[in-house]
């Protein structure tokens, strides 16, 4: 067997992914859950009877948190919780063969991606809001052509012109995204899912709606400890445009996490924190709504909005300078669209 440092340089030698060599590292958060950093983060309990991970994340990073729970801990891994759909959570899902999957039902479904001749289109779902992202600077002809991908997406979908047609269709940008991926074993479609095992619970909350339409937040109510992906950053401002948020659900969703009155708040990318950080992320998004709002009912362009809503509240805040314009164009967007 390799030696695991080996390991993982010769799969991001040979990995069709893009990452870069990824530091790993597992810090212990309460009791018996931990969390895992590297590309990403995600957490995980170990029991007696196995460990429970959320998220793979990457094949890279799935075969050495697998490989390090058993060094350290002595356990296999028996359970793989899927916070949502996708790829950059699911991704190397396959590598826990031996665990059973869980998921919500609408991430089975999301997993299966679109039927091979749906075109990208601009209606409002995930493919939308990154679509848009790439699609809108290009010829919006329903498939990407290479060079209307953003330069970061390059590497992923470098190979994923299945067909050999010279443009990459929805289907193929799906399938090109999620790489290692196992659809779930067990769906449920309950609110909360419950999972018991070795005396140990971990809950799945699933969350209507927001950022995807299969997110579910996991909640270790022992620890008191809450996993939240990509609907709730910490100290740092919700992703690029806001595409495929949906602010009003988004902020149901922090109430829900407030509720559960975690400890430890854990997101999917970024600083862990607590619930004083949720509240901050929850003023955040209703300045950001209401200056926006305020904005239109002036009767301002979007960029007159940008140049006048200066959030200095949060201008310490992670992807600030960057993203404080594309939020507002983004709230923008939500707000003055069509019904
Ligand atoms: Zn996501």
């Amino acid at each position: 067997m390799l030696s695991r440092t080996l390991s993982v340089a010769v799969l991001s030698t040979i990995g069709l992914c893009a990452h870069a060599q990824q530091e790993y590292s597992i810090t212990h958060l309460a009791g018996d859950v931990y969390m895992f950093s590297g590309g990403g983060q995600n957490t995980f309990m170990v029991t007696p009877e196995g460990a429970v991970v959320a998220d793979p994340l990457s094949a890279e990073a799935a075969g050495w948190l697998k490989a390090e729970i058993r060094d350290r801990f002595g356990l296999p891994v028996t359970y793989v919780l899927y916070s949502h759909f996708h790829w950059d959570h699911v991704s190397g899902g396959a590598v826990y063969d031996d665990a059973i999957v869980i998921a919500h039902e609408n991430t089975a479904r999301n997993l299966a991606g679109p039927a091979p001749d749906e075109p990208l289109n601009q209606s409002r779902d995930y493919y939308d809001g990154r679509f848009a992202y790439y699609d809108a600077q290009g010829n919006d002809d329903g498939v990407l052509q290479f060079d209307e991908l953003a330069a970061r997406y390059v590497g992923l979908l470098g190979d994923a012109d299945l067909d050999g047609d010279g443009v990459l269709s929805y289907y193929e940008v799906h399938q090109g995204q999620h790489r290692d991926v196992r659809p779930p074993d067990e769906t449920f479609d309950s609110e909360v899912h419950r999972l018991e095992v070795g005396g140990k619970t971990v809950e799945m909350h699933y969350i209507y709606n927001g950022h995807s339409d299969d997110m579910s937040f996991i909640h270790y109510p022992e620890e008191r400890v809450l996993m939240v992906v990509d609907i709730i950053s910490l100290r740092r401002l919700p992703w690029f445009n806001m595409g495929s948020y949906n602010p009003e659900e988004a902020e149901e969703a922090v109430e829900l996490a407030f509720s559960l009155a975690p400890d430890i708040v854990v997101p999917g990318h970024g600083d862990v924190g607590n619930t004083k950080d949720l509240a901050d992320f929850y003023s955040y998004l209703q300045a950001l709504k209401a200056g926006v709002a305020a904005g239109i009912a002036a009767g301002h362009s979007v960029d007159e909005i940008k140049a006048n809503l200066l959030l200095d509240d949060y201008s310490q805040w992670g992807a600030f300078p960057n993203w404080r314009p594309t939020n507002i164009e983004g709230m923008y967007a939500y707000l003055t669209r069509d019904e």
